[in-house]
């Protein structure tokens, strides 16, 4: 494995999810699910020592963007620059992603410990994502993937797949990691919903969302009748959902009309 590592590996920080790739198979198929074509705009969020970042230097691209908290990682990028390379030293859950022009592949072996807020920011604030691929927690990944009536299937699940398709790339073990967390991990690829599929008033799908899931073992009259004064169980009939059923068992495209009705 020989470009794996770019640099020196500091002493990896728990505070900002350092576990860092050290299978370098696993890289190459994390940039193949990115399919990277000859003039991208790539981004990579958390380059770290720059496993991932190795492979995608020297791909045909026409902008390459690292976005890394770690002072000291950031600095290590900064200090090898190419053409059409940006690093920029920062927090990802502060980025501004709705002033990224042009469309952008976006990759990244997320830190746990923000992955899900960082996801949920991406795919509705990023004006043109092209394709996403994602490390998380395998955990997280199931919940990503999820259908509806399975437990994973939850706020997150319906709030990413109104805005893009997910699927699972692969699966892995905490070997492929310096230092191994307690975890297994997965890759996921996200696909972006054609412009008419996606929720034209995001922050009522965020707020129907968010109220469901907080109590996602009541009935959705009982929830939506608690939360608005005005509500009437009609609205759900008329739009083919029984007023007994429970938030789980709604299928994304149901939130998303629920969503448009209720708040409009
Ligand atoms: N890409 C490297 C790899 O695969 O070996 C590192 C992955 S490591 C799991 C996560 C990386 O994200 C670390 O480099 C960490 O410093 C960085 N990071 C953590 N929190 C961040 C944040 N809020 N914004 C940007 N980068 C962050």
């Amino acid at each position: 494995m020989s470009d794996i590592n770019l640099f020196t590996a500091a002493r990896a920080k728990k505070s900002l999810g350092q576990h860092f790739l050290r299978d370098e198979r696993v890289v190459q198929r994390i940039v193949e699910l990115l399919r990277p074509e000859e003039g991208d705009r790539i981004m990579e969020i958390g380059p770290g020592p720059g496993a991932l970042t190795a492979l995608l230097r020297p791909l045909p691209w026409q902008k390459l963007l690292l976005l890394e908290k770690d002072d000291h990682y950031a600095a290590e990028h900064a200090a090898r620059p190419l053409p059409g390379l940006e690093v920029v030293a920062g927090d990802a859950l502060a980025y501004p992603w709705e002033q990224l022009e042009g469309a952008w592949k976006i990759a990244g072996n997320l830190p746990y410990n923000v992955a899900s807020p960082l996801m949920w920011d991406i795919v509705w604030r990023t004006p043109n994502l092209a394709r996403a691929v994602f490390m998380v927690q395998k955990e997280v990944g199931d919940r990503l993937t999820a259908r509806p009536g399975t437990k994973e299937y939850g706020a997150l699940s319906v709030w990413i797949q109104s805005f893009v398709s997910t699927r699972k790339g692969f699966v892995i073990g905490p070997a492929a990691f310096s230092p191994p967390p307690k975890v297994d991990s997965a890759v996921v690829v996200f696909e972006p919903l054609p412009e008419e599929r996606r929720p034209e008033h995001p922050e009522k799908l965020s707020r129907l969302v968010k109220l469901c899931f907080q109590q996602r073992r009541k009935q959705l009259q009982g929830i939506l009748r608690h939360a608005l004064p005005n509500f009437d169980a009609a609205t759900l009939t008329s739009l083919g959902i029984a007023p007994e059923q429970r938030p789980e068992t709604l299928t994304v495209e149901q939130f998303g009309k629920l969503a448009e009705t209720l708040f409009s």
